[in-house]
């Protein structure tokens, strides 16, 4: 047994990377940037910033080795950062960190019968999560994914997400450039779309018959509205449909998923396995997307094990970070059996690529899982010239 390496240090910094064209691409009419530099997307109503950002979690541990953890933070990231460093730091100052998921369980117990078993509470939960497993692995000298039961994978399929231009042909000649570099699917994005059942048919003409084509929704559906689009959308081979209908609609999200002849994939917005429970039980989609920066790598494994133990394919969500959730994101998957793709936003993923160390990367169709130890990826010094002022 190893000598306890307890934890003495947990720190938080907010970040905020500048971009050159905001997320789901150029702003469209009506939509403008307000004072704190978020835009509300007509098309699903909701606000998103309009530089990259990312909330960081460094953990140390008495033998001076140190974890890095990342949440999703994208909106009001300062609510994330007041959690961790008023409850949960100074919890966690002496703890293990070998032993992540008993620290997480006790964690998350702090706040779960005041009714904080989701939102803001539990991002900060993830992040922090994240650190302490990066920790495990540094201490131990192995990968995370190693430490999870094996790593299966040393790569993963990645589908090209988002298609950020202007214009539909603009969409359709980056979706082919794509393919041309060795990608086999694509997803589209209803949000910033100028007519759904047009642009799949576009989309499909552009790349040919044998590419997965996949669209994302945006939870803009009532079931019935969602049963019919998508069954129009099933003449042009979709791979899958996701978020048809808004969050809690549990019932809808099940009648979708009973009425369709593709598979419905959800679950980018839920954060632990409590959350997903019912829908697996109710079959409410037969692909799940969890969200490493909302779950952690303790619930992403839960929930991963449990989409096994219902024949459910695991297709891990990527959202905007600057690489490290990203890393833990294809630790994890790499530890579970059914992942036919990982989400790849091209996005922010290349760009961000340079603010951290190690060897993940994604080329010609498939994401390298990072060696490791740990996560196998740190934030470079550069990362903190972009420090968020309070
Ligand atoms: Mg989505």
């Amino acid at each position: 047994m190893l000598p306890l390496d307890a934890i003495t240090r947990v720190e938080c910094f907010i970040i905020s990377l500048p971009r050159e064209v905001p997320y789901l691409g150029p702003l469209r009419e009506g939509e403008n940037i307000n004072e704190k530099g978020y835009v509300i997307r007509s098309g699903n109503r909701s606000i998103y910033p309009t530089s990259d950002m990312s909330v960081l979690i460094k953990v140390t541990a008495e033998s001076g080795k140190v974890g890095w953890g990342e949440t999703y933070g994208i909106v009001a990231p300062q609510a994330v950062k007041a959690i961790i460093d008023e409850v949960l730091g100074p919890v966690m100052i002496g703890r293990d960190p070998c032993a992540p998921v008993v620290l997480h369980e006790d964690l998350y117990d702090l706040m779960r019968v005041r009714g904080f078993f989701g939102g803001y509470y539990v991002d900060a939960l993830a992040g922090v999560d994240i650190a302490v497993w990066d920790l495990f692995g540094k201490i131990t000298g192995k990968p995370v994914a190693s430490l999870l039961g094996g790593q299966r994978h040393t790569q993963l399929p990645a589908y090209v997400s988002g298609l950020p231009k202007a214009t539909l042909q603009e969409r359709c000649d980056l979706a082919a450039s794509w393919v041309a570099k060795g990608y086999r699917g694509v997803k589209f994005a209803a949000a910033v779309s100028d007519g759904i059942e047009r642009e799949m048919a576009a989309l499909r003409e552009a790349v040919g018959p044998d590419v997965d084509l996949m669209v994302d929704l945006h939870w803009k559906f009532t079931s019935g509205e969602a049963i019919r689009l998508i069954k129009r959308l099933e003449a042009y081979n979709l791979y899958f449909a996701e978020a048809p209908c808004e969050p809690e609609d549990m019932e809808g999200q099940k009648l979708v998923a009973r009425a369709i002849g593709s598979p419905l994939a959800l679950g980018e917005e839920w954060r632990t396995s409590f959350e997903y429970r019912p829908r697996f039980e109710a079959r409410c989609m037969s692909i799940i997307q969890p969200e490493m920066g909302h779950t952690g790598i303790t619930e992403f494994l839960h929930i991963g094990r449990m989409a096994h133990a219902f024949h459910v394919d695991t297709i891990p969500h990527a959202s905007i970070g600057i690489g490290i959730f990203m890393a833990a994101s294809l630790q994890a998957s790499a530890a579970l059996k059914r992942v036919p793709y990982h989400e790849y936003q091209h996005s922010i993923f290349d760009g961000n690529l340079r603010y951290v160390t190690g060897d993940m990367g994604c080329a010609a169709g498939f994401y390298q899982v990072p060696t490791g130890p740990g996560l196998g990826v740190e934030p470079r010094e550069e990362v903190f010239n972009y420090l968020l002022k309070a």
